[in-house]
């Protein structure tokens, strides 16, 4: 069966589906690889690596006649128009922002499977495309701190003095939050977190990090996620969070709701009290921000009140994007290991009363066989 690469053709995407090291995989199970030209050039991985690898080096993928389409972002509606039914995709699919496009799958009889729909089970770890990239954010956020922080992250004690470390608060001690709270203490920082669900504390401790408690219940829902806060706790939570936020030098915020609107941890009359040249970086910005007034892809300087001076707020955008060749590494082994999930004898027939490969479906045979979708849909 012939598996399609192709070259991601959202401006400003520089992942790719699959690397050389995740070809041999897929060539190992006995699957046909095309790779179009470039797909990997933007990643750091040249065409000579691919062809190295096993895979058929092609000017422009014949995306008609792939028997599976990989991609990393979600597929529009031009490019499903071209698949024949049947044929197979693998990527993300952002089904709940993509309905249209969900619909065209569906009419096209195309069998779509959307990593962010991998269950968050021991066994699909090494497919879960959200904790990959997440990861991935997790760390770039904190080194997007630090450079524009005009201070060092380590305490350094100098012949000129002694200089204290940075006080980093990290909101959301999720997959993303982890890694922040990893890198900034990599760093040198003195690291905060606070999270709503239960377990973060043991969690947050786990890293080396100081929880912090706040009189506002937990919000534990199913599959580990947290619950959205009714308003009177969410504004009771923002007053709690204001003095560790005044307190800190770096807040980094990575608080997520599946399905809903980033929650709202911090407004912007609590950013007016921290002090002069604080960042603040929002890696929520692109689903709605846990920062009031926070802008994808923006640094917006915040005056301070009384001639205080600015503190930054940086709303992230695209972050897994911009450490192309190690997310696409870790995205290409989480396509190629729920392919190889699905492949026997050189042919990719998805069992789904496999509960992985059933709850990664989007659709199938003409019908959106994702519950959520489907009622999204009616
Ligand atoms: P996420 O991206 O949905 O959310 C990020 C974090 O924001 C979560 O920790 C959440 O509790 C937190 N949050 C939400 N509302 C908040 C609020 N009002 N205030 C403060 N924090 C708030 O979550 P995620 O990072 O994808 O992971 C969530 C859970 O899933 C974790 O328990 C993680 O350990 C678990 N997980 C399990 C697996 C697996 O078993 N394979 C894989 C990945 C993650």
């Amino acid at each position: 069966m012939n598996i399609g690469v192709r070259r991601e053709i959202e401006p400003g995407e520089r992942r790719v589906a699959a690397t050389p090291e995740s070809v041999v995989q897929l060539v190992a199970t006995g699957l046909d690889v095309s790779v179009e030209r470039g797909a990997g050039a933007a990643a750091g991985y040249p065409d000579g690596e691919y062809a190295k690898a096993g895979a058929r080096l092609v000017d422009t993928l014949d995306i008609e006649r792939c028997d599976v389409l990989t991609h990393v972002r979600p597929l529009d509606a031009g490019t499903v128009a071209r698949l024949a039914p049947g044929t197979i995709t693998v990527g993300l699919a952002a089904p709940a922002a993509n309905l249209p496009v969900v619909a065209a799958l569906r009419d096209a009889g195309i069998t779509s499977f959307a990593l962010e729909l991998v269950p968050r089970l021991s066994r699909a770890q090494s497919m879960d495309a959200l904790t990959s990239q997440a990861l991935v954010a997790g760390y770039r956020c904190v080194l997007e701190a630090a450079m524009r922080l005009p201070r060092f992250f380590p305490l350094y004690m100098t012949a000129a003095g002694t200089i204290p470390p940075a006080r980093v608060l990290v909101l959301g001690a999720g997959v993303a939050g982890l890694q922040a709270i990893a890198t900034a203490k990599r760093l040198g920082a003195r690291v905060s977190a606070y999270d709503v669900r239960a377990a973060s504390a043991d969690e947050v401790a786990s890293m080396g990090a100081t929880f912090i408690s706040l009189d506002v219940d937990t919000a534990d829902g199913a599959g580990g996620y947290a619950t959205e806060l009714a308003e009177d706790r969410a504004a009771r939570q923002r007053e709690l969070l204001r003095p560790h936020i005044e307190a800190a030098d770096v807040v980094i915020t990575t608080a997520a709701i599946p399905g809903k609107p980033a929650p709202r941890l911090v407004g912007s009359d609590m950013l007016r009290g921290m002090r002069s040249g604080s960042v603040v970086i929002d890696l929520a910005a692109e689903s709605g921000g846990n920062v009031e007034g926070s802008v994808p892809g923006s640094d917006i300087p915040i005056p301070l009140d009384g001639d205080r001076g600015t503190i930054t707020l940086v709303g992230m955008k695209d972050v897994a994007s911009a450490m192309p060749y190690d997310a696409s590494r870790l995205y290409a082994k989480n396509v190629s290991n729920l392919l190889a999930l699905m492949t026997v004898d050189g042919e990719v027939v998805p069992d789904f009363t496999d509960e992985v490969v059933g709850g990664a479906c989007l659709t199938h045979d003409g019908i959106v066989t994702h519950q959520p979708t489907l009622e999204a849909m009616s």
